[in-house]
């Protein structure tokens, strides 16, 4: 029986004239999401999109999956096609709902007629599938106002579709509509969580990992690569900067006051993040930073790290404790990465007493004994480059 996916488009309904553009992006989405899965049809009419795979053996498990985590998505059903005759209809309905029906007690049919040639009208079709599927599973009964599973009959130009309910999907807005931000990816909890809440609302990711070899290991950084192909499954493909962070750190370990370490190397990743973020058509910097979370994380030091960089930065984590931060993470499936033991360089120059009230004139008076303009060129000019999908 030929099965497709039938997606329902979320809040891009609301966006006015710029719909267009947002389904169009969508589809593309949609398009390339699904090229590493199998060839496709993807069709859009009626607040619809359709999904049909061209290929017997495609694997529609793995299809539904990766529809499930793209965003612009409201809800989607799996659904079987079939000819439009009643005859079919009811024998399609039966057979592909077998399990579905099997393990409810009560349900009802709802049939659309968008095909308004087609000879019975909705009622009718309700009837006729309804009292079929009673027959065919003794045991339900019709419930029309709250059944456990409602049969949906849609009769398209194409075919008829026959569904059960639908599924949740991703939500959000669709990756690209609303611009590219570059996010700042350390190995921890924090930052793939907000990769993953900024793509859902709809920009395109670019990342920078900042690594300071020998400090910091080969392992740490393919740690990082493993949690931004996690954040990819929603974000789509990412661009990957590897920024050496080695001399900077030594520079600051050798000539700025201990307490002032942190925030001067968090100063230093804001300005090279924002440089490399502008050759790349990024508009703004995302972190993942709580505020309280850590000594560089409350109001003074956001202050003195947010002073380093012109473009807006997004902290779609400010407001959020470290468990509603871990449950987002766990949904994401990067939790388990994230709480594998690798040293993060944040984590190798650590003060013993790290200033949380951080006087940005001391902060600036610390940092300008290093030759920063060169330290900066030189870090910007040895990034390496990851693409990640
Ligand atoms: P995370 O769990 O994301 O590592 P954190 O709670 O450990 O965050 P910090 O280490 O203070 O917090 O880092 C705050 C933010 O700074 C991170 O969320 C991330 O955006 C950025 N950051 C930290 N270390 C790095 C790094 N090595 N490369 C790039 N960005 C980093
Ligand atoms: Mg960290």
């Amino acid at each position: 029986m030929k099965e497709i996916i039938l997606i329902k488009l979320g809040e891009i309904v609301l966006k006015g004239l710029n719909r267009k553009s947002f389904e169009d992006t969508l589809i593309k989405s949609i398009k390339r999401r699904l090229s590493g899965v199998g060839r496709f049809d993807i069709r859009y009419a009626q607040s619809t999109i359709r999904v049909e795979p061209l290929d017997d053996d495609t694997d529609m498990d793995e299809a539904v999956e990766c529809v499930s985590r793209i965003f612009g998505i409201a809800a989607f059903a799996r659904a079987c096609v079939t000819d439009k005759d009643i005859g079919s209809i009811k024998t399609a309905a039966a057979e592909y709902l077998r399990d579905t029906l099997e393990g409810v007690n009560t349900f009802k049919v709802e049939a659309k007629r968008s095909d308004k040639s087609f000879a019975m009208q909705s009622p009718e079709i309700c009837r006729e599938v309804g009292g079929f599927l009673h027959d065919t599973y003794p045991h339900l009964t019709v419930d029309v106002h709250e059944p456990d599973v409602t049969v949906t009959v849609e009769i398209r130009d194409f075919g008829a579709y026959i569904r059960a309910g639908l599924i949740r999907g991703a939500g959000g807005i669709p990756v690209g509509t609303g611009g590219k931000a570059c996010v700042l990816i350390s190995g921890g909890i924090d930052s793939p969580v907000a990769s993953y809440m900024m793509a859902k609302r709809g920009l395109e990711l670019t990342a920078v990992h900042f690594a300071s070899p020998p400090y910091t290991s080969e392992l740490a950084e393919q740690k990082v690569v493993q949690l931004l192909e996690r954040v990819a499954r929603y974000s789509g493909r990412i661009k990957m900067f590897t920024v050496p962070f080695t001399e900077i750190q030594n520079e600051i370990r050798d000539k700025c006051i201990e307490d002032y370490f942190t925030i001067i190397m968090r100063r230093f990743m804001m300005e090279i993040a924002e440089i490399i973020a502008g050759q790349n058509d990024c508009q703004a910097l995302i972190t993942g930073e709580s505020l309280g979370q850590v000594a560089s994380q409350t109001i003074g030091a956001i202050a003195c790290t947010d002073s380093a960089c012109n473009m807006p930065v997004f902290r779609p984590l400010i407001g959020m404790d470290k468990e509603e931060i871990i449950t987002v993470s766990r949904k994401i499936d990067t939790f388990d990465i994230s709480i594998q033991p690798y040293e993060d360089c944040c984590t190798v120059f650590t003060p013993k007493h790290p200033k949380t009230k951080p006087a940005l004139n001391k902060v600036l008076e610390e940092q300008n004994k290093l030759d920063c303009r060169r330290l900066v060129e030189d870090a910007v000019k040895n990034v390496r480059v990851t693409m990640i999908y």
